[in-house]
């Protein structure tokens, strides 16, 4: 037995890309082993080659594949995994995955099932929130099915005051969600929003809140283990969002740099959230913020590891990952509140195959070269190498780059300096716009709100290619092998037009 080794001794990932590559290597550490599953389109994924053992589990869509959770327990038992990471998205917070695979005999590494099920609803978080003495998002949040009593939601409206936010009950990743700014609106976007969540999360309920038009997004990163400990390892500040998801996250956030009593008061709130719901493992706290007024309001609560898990690593040097495979297997937190410290600054951006230009459309296809910046307080956490496809069936996430530094501008500069030096060829990415972002005085100044990039980068261009580029790109294929007047003749590509035998003719389309 290595150092590490906690009592489990194989572990499948119920998730794929960048966050199942991670956990494998998190297992890697503990000498724990790995199984993957996969779908056909994943193949020969990352995930796949790097895993010790991999499943196949089905056709490409998600809900015949990675939301397959009958297949996927049954993959464990046949390989002898003792334990089940979910990742995040996917079956991560479905509540009865989570019963199966405790009922299976298997370690479901995660909160309690009744943790998951009681946050699952966004309408149920609310109400045991009021409870606790948490504080949420003034708004009228009954059972709206049937949707017979528009009467009543215009008067529930009203009372809010314009604008209000219809939500999803069951909602995530931004979708189910319509800002409503008069009377006349109210009818059509309860009916989008109800429409876009019954596809989405097989659940049509919606709830209203009041839409804050100025707002941050603050979260704070909790953790509970088997024996009743809960502690919060700080916040992230995860303002910067294109249609409510998020692109740049950091830690600490600066309003709380200038405001250290009102971080105390949200990591109390957010610790009593957990608290309420027995929490153990880890698990997000969401909330918004008012900067004016510094009122703060709980959103929802992720009850997994969370995409921007990695800033508040590189400032408490904590692996998530780890203590999430300690604790469930039964060790106690090692350590306490008081122990938890923080160090410097860290910001992450998410990389994403996407056209900023045009409503961020996916992009897929295959990476035709991928190569990843490197240096002291990077971190480049990657699903996808050279070769490697994105698929349509999956969300657009290639790579997650952090960058940590003593201070937040030095962090900042890191990053662009990292961003700057990512080549990642043949696809469209959003990282020209990640530093376009990362340039704004109001983003350095630490004051944007959630609604920034809707504001100010909605018609955003990148910029023309410079001429030089061209230029050189075609003194480099000009001077290549294959430009020999010898070779020009024999040679068969797209690029010789001179050896196309399809009839090409200068001065034609
Ligand atoms: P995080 O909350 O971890 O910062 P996101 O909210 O962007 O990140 O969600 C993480 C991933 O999980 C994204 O790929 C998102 O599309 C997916 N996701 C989140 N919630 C749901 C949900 N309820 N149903 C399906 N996918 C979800
Ligand atoms: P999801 O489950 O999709 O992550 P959230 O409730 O966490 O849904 O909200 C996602 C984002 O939408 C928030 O980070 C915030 O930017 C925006 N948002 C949600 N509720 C409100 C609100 N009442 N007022 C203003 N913005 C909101
Ligand atoms: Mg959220």
């Amino acid at each position: 037995m290595g150092v590490g080794q906690v009592v489990f001794s194989k572990l499948l990932i119920a998730n794929r890309g960048e966050i199942a590559v991670r956990i494998i290597r998190a297992c890697r550490e503990l000498n724990i082993r790995t199984v993957a599953v996969y779908s056909e389109a994943d193949a020969n994924a990352m995930h796949v080659r790097l895993a010790d053992e991999a499943v196949l589990i089905g056709p490409p869509p998600p809900k015949e594949s990675y939301l397959r959770g009958d297949k996927i327990i049954q993959a464990a038992k046949t390989s002898g995994a003792q334990a089940i990471h979910p990742g995040y998205g996917f079956l991560a917070e479905n509540a009865d995955f989570a019963e199966a695979v405790r009922a299976a005999s298997l370690i479901f590494v995660g909160p309690p099932t009744e943790a998951i099920r009681a946050m699952g609803s966004k309408t149920g978080a609310r109400a045991l929130m009021q409870a606790a003495g948490v504080p949420v998002v003034p708004g009228y949040a009954p059972d709206l099915t049937g949707l017979g009593d528009l009467s009543g939601l215009e008067q529930a409206a009203q009372h809010i005051g314009y604008p209000v936010l219809v939500k999803a009950a069951g909602g995530g990743g931004g979708r189910g969600m319509r800002i409503v700014r008069d009377e006349a609106e109210l009818a059509e976007a309860l009916a989008s929003a109800r429409r876009e969540a019954a596809s989405a999360f097989g659940d049509d309920t919606v709830f209203l809140e009041k839409y804050l038009d100025r707002a941050k997004h603050i979260e704070f990163q909790v953790f509970g283990d088997a024996q009743g400990n809960i502690v919060h390892l700080f916040e992230r500040e995860c303002s910067l969002q294109r249609r409510h998801q998020k692109v740049i996250e950091e830690s600490p956030a600066p309003l709380l740099n200038r405001h250290p009593d009102l971080r105390a008061k949200m990591a109390q709130a957010a610790v009593a959230a957990a608290r309420a719901v027995k929490y153990q493992n880890a698990g997000t706290v969401e909330f918004i913020v008012n900067p004016d007024s510094l009122a703060f309001y709980f959103l929802e609560m992720n009850t997994r590891l969370q995409v921007e898990h990695p800033v508040t690593e590189a400032i408490t040097g904590l692996d998530l990952a780890h203590l999430q495979l300690r604790v469930a297997a039964g060790e106690p937190l090692p350590f306490a509140q008081a122990d938890v410290t923080a160090r410097g600054h860290a910001i992450e951006c998410r990389v994403c195959a996407e056209d900023p230009a045009n409503n961020f459309y996916p992009s897929v296809g295959p990476i035709l070269k991928a190569a990843e910046p490197h240096g002291p307080g990077l971190r480049v956490d990657s699903g996808f190498a050279t070769g490697d496809a994105v698929s349509e069936h999956y969300d657009s996430l290639i790579a997650k780059v952090i960058a940590h530094a003593p201070t937040r501008a030095e962090a900042i500069a890191r990053m662009d300096a990292a961003l700057a030096r990512y080549s990642l060829l043949g696809l469209t990415t959003n990282i020209a716009f990640l530093r376009d972002l990362l340039a704004q005085t109001e983003f350095q100044a630490g004051t944007v709100t959630t609604q920034f990039i809707g504001q100010h980068f909605a018609n955003w261009r990148a910029d023309e290619l410079a001429p030089e580029i061209i230029i050189a790109a075609a003194l480099a294929e000009a001077l290549s092998a294959n430009a020999s007047p010898a070779r020009a003749a024999t040679v068969v590509g797209d690029h010789n037009p001179w050896s196309r035998a399809d009839g090409f003719r200068i001065g034609r389309a």
